[in-house]
């Protein structure tokens, strides 16, 4: 069922930024664990 898979992802504990500390927004799951900021690789 995928109502089972969101649940599985939604029960996640968020990402935290290694820098700062700061969540991570989970559509940078695929990059470092550093959020924008720290990454300095936001879209300019
Ligand atoms: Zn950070």
């Amino acid at each position: 069922m995928i109502q089972n898979i969101v649940e599985f992802f939604r029960n996640l504990p968020a990402k935290v930024c290694s820098e700062c500390g700061g969540t991570i927004d989970e559509q940078h799951e695929c990059y470092s664990n550093k959020c924008d900021q720290c990454q300095g690789v936001t879209s300019l």
